[in-house]
């Protein structure tokens, strides 16, 4: 009986170091405030440290980009799927072939040749005064640019990737003569010039700038938390045809990851059902992962049903949506 349990302990003692030994380098445009609870209980499951920078997404990935075959980063951890996209086609990703992660994150959330991986979704959505608006006043992006709306839009920057990401979308769903009219009636309807944020477009709604505007929907949560009871809600658009347009943050693994096993490990511990509310929860985003719950807060503004476009088409087509934006007037 004594030798037994000596040998079981032996057994023991040989397989902790091996396995707790792991190093994981992580670089994140999302800030550290969101990642390093995700970290920290990774490396108490596992033994697994994980070191991380964080970075806007641009000089990340140039550093990705200059460091080559040298990097020290195993995995990239971004938001927006036009920002995952254009890492991936400046060849900065590899390919992982993971049933775990095919299972746990929807087809329309990932890159179609699995370098990426959506993790959370936001929806980019309508938020309108419910002082001045009526639900249904509303139905779709498209009738955002109806003259009803003259002179009570407000919209954020197109230089930000989520309205190229959204008018990215429109083109693949309309083709640009028709994205690029919707665009025009849009700008037509605008109250004032674009905001440099999604916050100040909600501020504006709420000064009595503008009565409807396009966000996405952790900013409307952020507001929320903030001024419980405000009189702004969101409005889930186009519900009779193709559904509310979504991105993701997300992550791949790097094409020289010096740790590729661990770091396939861990992108698919991140998509499991004990790791998503993590992943989306402090940021008010909804799991990718469709078995888990989102937040409370987060549920009570109601089912919605999602396009189901691949989210990477986001990225293909943004060259075409900057300059169709451009051609619109949309600054
Ligand atoms: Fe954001």
């Amino acid at each position: 009986m004594r030798g037994l349990s000596v040998m079981l302990s032996c057994v023991i003692l040989l397989s902790v170091p091996a396995f707790a030994g792991e190093e994981l380098v992580v670089y994140s445009a999302r800030n550290e405030q969101l990642i390093k609870p995700l970290f920290d209980a990774y490396s108490a499951e596992t033994g697994t440290e994980i070191k991380f920078i964080t970075d806007k997404e641009g000089p990340l990935l140039e550093r990705l980009k200059a460091e080559g075959k040298n990097t020290p980063a195993d995995m990239l951890v971004t938001v927006d799927a036009g920002n995952l996209w254009l890492a991936a086609s400046v060849g900065v990703l590899a390919k992982v072939n993971s049933k775990t992660l095919k299972a746990n994150i929807p087809a329309h959330l990932r890159d179609p040749d699995d370098r990426w991986f959506g993790l959370s979704v936001r929806a980019r959505t309508i938020v309108y005064s419910t002082a001045r608006v009526k639900p249904a006043d509303l139905s779709t992006y498209e009738a955002l640019g109806d003259s009803k709306w003259k002179g009570r839009l407000c919209l954020r920057t197109s230089k930000k990737v989520y309205n190229q990401s959204l008018v990215a979308m429109l083109i693949a769903r309309h083709e640009e003569p028709k994205t690029e009219k919707l665009v025009k009636s849009w700008v037509a309807n605008l109250a004032t010039d674009v905001f440099p944020d999604d916050t100040k477009v909600m501020e504006a709604i709420l000064a009595g700038q503008c009565d409807v505007g396009i966000v996405n929907t952790y900013y409307f949560g952020r507001l929320e938390k903030k001024q419980p009871g405000l009189p702004l809600a969101l409005f889930w658009p186009n519900q009779k045809d193709r559904g509310v347009h979504v991105n993701v943050s997300g992550a791949g693994i790097t094409a020289h990851a010096p740790h590729r096993a661990e770091a396939v490990k861990f992108l698919e511990w991140l998509s499991s059902e004990k790791a998503q509310n993590l992943f989306a929860d402090e940021n008010l985003e909804y799991p990718a992962n469709p078995k888990v719950k989102p937040a409370q807060s987060v549920a009570a503004w109601g089912k919605f049903k999602q396009d189901t476009i691949n989210v990477s088409k986001a990225g293909g087509l943004q060259a075409k949506a900057v300059m169709l934006m451009d051609r619109a007037g949309y600054k």
